[in-house]
């Protein structure tokens, strides 16, 4: 089969992927085989092939928003069979039994391990998955346009949890990428007053198509006080300025796996009057199935820039520019 590996992590405009034809996998006993329909392009694939995230298997094949279609079983498999279209995402495995897994945090588990980085995803035609980690899907989205949610959706609504927006509260959006406008979705159909920071013009007419208050550039303020931020984008620059733009009690949530340094913070201008910075680290099976089933009840705009396979080198040179406006997506 096909697959694209990172052989030598670089700049994404010098092409760190090498396309290489490897034995299509055997599934382990508890795993499944998947024939990749559709894999979604996610800034962390950009993080592993550029060297932002260390190397945790050499030569892997990126890529943890797959949407496939069952083609192998393991022997102690049960609930699947082949022929099933099932969705592969970033959490692979944990471990299950440590202080993190118990407590139902296993994004937390210090043994985890995730596709496409510690074990080989789906720039390829052919990928694997454990059983237990993968994932039903909705109906009414095309392999396309589901590829994005496995991911891009996925942590967007648990950074959305995460950044504690009351009822009816006001939300700055840091970055308007793929899982941004997803997350922007949501919170509109949740009844919020979004406004969206981000320095391409095309994303902010997105942004304003789907319904948002405001769309301005990076690093301007909102045109009011904001009760809860996400910052997608991976500019550490932007914290000061989004605590800055929070009200008193304020959550900023920073959704990414990376994030160039922050700049020093002044304890009065940006966290004083209980303002609120806090992570989001991954998700949890529970988070990926509530979002994968409110996707399903709410139908979501998925913006979708598709690519064949074959252009996986590009189709992550032009994330890394910023050229794509919602989400890339791999068809074989
Ligand atoms: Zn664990
Ligand atoms: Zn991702």
């Amino acid at each position: 089969m096909r697959a694209f590996r990172v052989h030598r992590p670089g700049p994404a405009a010098e092409g760190p992927l090498e396309r290489v034809e490897v034995a299509t996998p055997a599934p382990a006993p508890d795993e499944l085989l998947v024939r990749v329909l559709a894999c979604g392009v996610c800034r962390t694939d950009l993080h592993v092939a550029e060297g932002d995230l260390p190397v945790h298997r050499r030569d892997v094949v990126p890529g943890h928003e797959v949407v496939g279609r069952v083609v192998g079983v393991g022997e102690r498999v049960r609930g699947f069979v082949e022929g099933e279209r099932v969705g592969v995402a970033w959490l692979r495995r944990t471990c299950g039994e440590c202080r993190f897994c118990r407590r139902g945090a296993e994004n937390l588990c210090p043994r985890s391990l995730y596709t496409g980085w510690d074990a080989d995803g789906g720039y390829a035609d052919h990928t694997t998955v454990p059983a237990d980690y993968a994932h039903r899907l909705p109906e009414g989205y095309t392999d396309t346009e589901l590829a994005p949610l496995l991911c891009a959706g996925i942590i967007g609504h648990h950074a959305l949890r995460r950044a504690e927006l009351p009822a009816g509260g006001r939300l700055g959006v840091y970055g308007f990428g793929g899982s941004a406008h997803l997350a922007t979705q949501v919170a509109l159909a949740q009844g919020a007053t979004v406004h969206v920071m981000t320095r391409s013009p095309a994303a902010r007419e997105l942004a304003l198509r789907l319904g948002v208050a405001s769309a301005q550039d990076a690093a301007d303020r909102p045109p009011e006080p904001l009760d809860a931020a996400i910052l997608f984008a991976p500019v550490g620059d932007l914290v000061p300025r989004a605590l800055e733009a929070l009200d008193r009690g304020g959550t900023l949530a920073v959704a990414g796996i990376h994030l160039t340094e922050v700049p020093p913070l002044d304890y009065q201008r940006h966290l004083f009057q209980e303002r609120t910075l806090r992570s989001v680290t991954s998700n949890t099976r529970t988070d990926a199935r509530a979002f994968l089933r409110l996707a399903g009840e709410h139908h979501l705009e998925v913006s979708t820039v598709p690519y064949p396979l074959e252009h996986a080198g590009d189709a992550l040179a032009d994330l890394a520019a910023d050229r794509i406006t919602g989400a890339a997506v791999l068809v074989p």
